[in-house]
């Protein structure tokens, strides 16, 4: 049977993209791709890259209040969030713009439309044309979430912050995950009175415990009012603003509520159930390693399938999958070892094991230590950043590394290396330090803090 193309893909983000332009450039597949809000997808247009710029603007206070400490004479006005508004929308359309350029060079043939599945084979556009392809590659991506009880209440999202009039003067973001602490700091940052409310007893659940306390310490050192344990128990709008009253019985009224409590993967209406393709509880599609589901025409990549909800695996869930399918070498990603970064102020970066899956796995050394960076010690800033390595005890490799300090996401990128190539605590003794640096720390750290004996 002949197909309109070799490859269809749902979804222009991160993941689809790849995917599609290496199929097609690569590999000669004819790919068209559908794609119904602005191509880039989540990280381009509302995720990773606006909000790494707002990370941006809001570190300049600090910055100069530092310049003034080293002995400019320097002070900060306001900040002009329409004048930011405005060339971070130019920024987006210019990413966007490359995106779309990229793939009509591959080309890609694009359909600036909704698609849906109509069979195993058969795809329908929204302006009701139908066309069939011999594979399918769903990779739409997630949505922010709000608890039923608040929906409808105009409290924001992820996808609206970056679309707001103007900057609120109060803000309460809820929730304790990357979203809700990053926007915690940026708002910070940006001189917006900020609390954030996470129902837990600590933000970052699933990072490593030392790591996670000593940046909520950093956070509400910088001013942010981090309240733990606390939950929305009720909310209404009063006078322009939004009250909120807590679970711990306090109330106060905010110009603005983000809520930033998880994610979901967008299936909703895509005609999966037609084909027989069940989902998991969340929705999310269930795939093997190859990024194949139960329907063998059809494969899934990125937030979609919910394994690691981050833009640099749905890249490369996309490439294997292209190269599996169409360039003839089977591949697929192994999700065993991912270094990533978490922009709060300060930054987080980890990759390896956490210190509590460690030695539940076995005997483990800690080296860790927390110190007042050279930079901001002069400054007279009280902050600290800290390292941590922890080390089989068995094998001595490097089992994960975490750095909270400024700037952490580009040094865990390299730490990152020399832990995927399996380096032992005796190969980072080795390496000589770079003086003076924060990242010197990591190899000469040479009595265990701690050691677990399992
Ligand atoms: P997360 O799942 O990481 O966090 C959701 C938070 O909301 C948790 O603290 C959760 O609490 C809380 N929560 C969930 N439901 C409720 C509720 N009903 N009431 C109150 N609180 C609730 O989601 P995010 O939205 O922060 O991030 C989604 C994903 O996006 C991340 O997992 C990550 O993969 C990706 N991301 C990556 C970034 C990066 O690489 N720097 C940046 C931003 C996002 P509890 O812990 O108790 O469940």
């Amino acid at each position: 049977m002949a197909f309109d193309y070799d490859l269809f893909v749902i979804g222009g983000g991160s993941g689809g993209v790849r995917a599609a332009r290496i199929a097609s450039s690569e590999h000669g597949a004819r790919v068209g791709l559908a794609e119904e809000y602005r191509m880039g997808g989540t990280c381009v247009i509302r995720g990773c890259v606006p909000k790494k710029l707002m990370v941006f603007a809001s570190g300049f206070p600090g910055a100069v209040a530092d310049a003034c400490a080293y002995g400019w004479d320097a002070q900060i006005g306001e900040f002009d969030w329409s004048r930011f508004r405005a060339k971070l929308d130019g920024e987006l359309d210019r990413l966007e713009g490359l995106y779309r350029a990229g793939l009509e060079r591959a080309g890609v043939t694009v359909f600036d439309c909704r698609a849906t599945l109509a069979g195993a084979h058969e795809i329908r556009l929204a302006d009701g044309r139908e066309v069939s392809a011999k594979h399918i590659l769903i990779a739409t991506g997630g949505k922010p979430v709000v608890p039923e009880a608040w929906q409808g209440q105009g409290v924001m999202t992820s996808n609206e912050v970056f679309l707001m009039e103007a900057l609120p003067k109060s803000i309460l973001i809820v929730g304790g995950g990357y979203i809700a602490s990053e926007f915690a700091c940026i708002f910070n940052g940006l001189g917006v009175d900020t609390t954030q409310f996470y129902r837990g007893a600590q933000i970052l659940r699933g990072f490593d415990e030392e790591a996670r306390g000593h940046i909520a310490h950093e956070m509400v050192a910088n001013g942010i009012n981090l309240c733990l344990g606390t939950d929305v128990k009720e909310m209404e709008g009063r006078n322009g603003q939004t009250w909120v009253k807590s679970t711990t019985g306090h109330d106060r009224s905010y110009d603005a509520v983000l809520f930033a409590t998880g994610r979901k993967p967008n299936t909703d209406g895509l005609g999966l159930g037609a084909l027989g393709l069940g989902l998991k509880a969340n929705g999310a599609i269930p795939v093997d390693r190859y990024s194949q589901t139960a329907v063998p025409s059809v494969y899934a990549v990125g937030d979609v399938t919910d394994r690691a909800n981050l833009t640099p695996v749905a890249i490369r869930e996309g490439h294997a999958f292209a190269d599996t399918v169409f360039g003839g070498t089977p591949r697929f990603f192994d999700h065993g070892l991912i270094p990533t970064a978490i922009f709060t102020q300060p930054e987080y970066g980890t990759v390896g094991m956490t210190e509590e899956d460690a030695r539940a796995a076995g005997p483990v050394d800690v080296y860790s230590a927390a110190f007042r960076p050279m930079h901001s010690l002069f400054a007279g800033r009280d902050n600290r950043a800290m390292m941590k390595l922890i080390v089989c005890r068995k094998s001595d490799k490097v089992l994960g590394c975490h750095i909270v300090a400024e700037h952490a996401g580009e040094m865990i990128q390299l730490a990152g290396v020399a832990i995927s190539m399996g380096a032992t605590k005796a190969e980072f003794d080795r390496t000589l330090a770079v003086h003076p640096t924060m990242a010197e720390e990591l190899v000469t750290m040479r009595t265990a803090t701690r050691s677990h004996t399992g």
